[in-house]
């Protein structure tokens, strides 16, 4: 399984989120399972004219240079450094994947409610927009799906497609359907997400979101079951595997208390939910 990561996009933050930090917890725990046959592969940050294909210029700058916040509401510098490092492992991966014609993973976070020029919700700039606009722009997709199963609703991804008129994206967002069990019930999500995935067929690259949060004990998720969470990257992976497919880490909020345990005991529910994600891509997609 390739893996597009630098230490550079791990950030410590004091944060409700684990998100800035989680990228280097899942590579440890990945590392320690070398039938995951993690091939890391390293990559150049974004620029901030790069970060500017879908943000205002002058938020884009605020925000590097620490005059505006980032999406957890503060300034901190190793924050802002983090950012470029960030988008830069999706745009890497979504290259490597259209090139090479496979599937390969970007652990990162962040993305998703942040619009053009502003941040949400422990997210500062739209990766998953600045890449669908980077490898339109360099002719390498016609037409890029975003199947985006973190929890939440992709309010920032909506609102930049709208305010660029974009025609050239197919965006399905599952917290815009689901918000609790009784939502879930009747194979409906199973409809949905086969639905999505028929519409992004016509694609040439798939960004998928393979959040952490819709799981039930998830502090601000409780929709689908391990089981179903399972169920769900199988889906995309025998679905769209064999095709240029890009899949991230998104939201993941359980945490154990316990104050002599270390970061990553802390947060294992989560590890334990992209472990298995991980483990699903390299048993279907080797
Ligand atoms: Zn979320």
């Amino acid at each position: 399984m390739k893996v597009f990561y630098r230490q550079e996009q791990a950030a410590r933050t004091q944060s409700f989120s684990p998100s800035a930090f989680k990228p280097a917890l899942v590579l440890d725990d990945w590392r320690r399972h070398p039938e995951f046959n993690i091939e890391v592969i390293g990559f150049e940050p974004v620029s901030p004219d790069q970060l500017a294909l879908a943000h205002n210029p002058e938020f884009v700058r605020g925000v590097l240079s620490g005059e505006l916040r980032n999406g957890f509401g503060n300034t901190d510098p190793g924050v802002a450094a983090s950012l470029p490092y960030t988008t830069g492992s999706l745009v890497a991966a979504a290259e490597h994947a259209l090139l090479h014609r496979e599937a390969v993973c970007s652990p990162t976070s962040g993305f998703h409610h942040a619009s053009y020029a502003n941040v949400e919700g422990f997210c500062t700039f739209n990766g998953l927009m600045v890449t669908a606009v980077a490898m339109h722009q360099q002719g390498l997709a016609q037409r890029i799906g975003i199947i985006d199963c973190d929890v939440h609703w992709g309010n920032g991804t909506d609102q930049i497609i709208r305010k660029l008129g974009i025609g050239w994206i197919e965006h399905h967002t599952m917290g815009s359907h689901f918000h609790g069990r009784s939502d879930v019930g009747n194979g409906e999500f199973e409809r949905w997400l086969n639905q999505a995935i028929d519409r992004c067929m016509d694609c040439d690259l798939v960004i998928y979101q393979a959040g952490a949060d819709p799981h039930v004990d998830d502090p601000l998720g409780g929709v689908l079951t391990t089981q179903q969470m399972s169920a769900r990257d199988r889906l995309v992976f025998e679905r769209l595997g064999q095709r240029p497919l890009v899949w991230n880490l998104a939201g993941g909020y359980q945490v154990v208390d316990g104050d002599d345990l270390s970061d990553a005991q802390k947060i294992e529910p989560v590890l334990a939910l992209h472990r298995e994600t991980a483990r699903l891509h390299c048993e279907i997609l080797g």
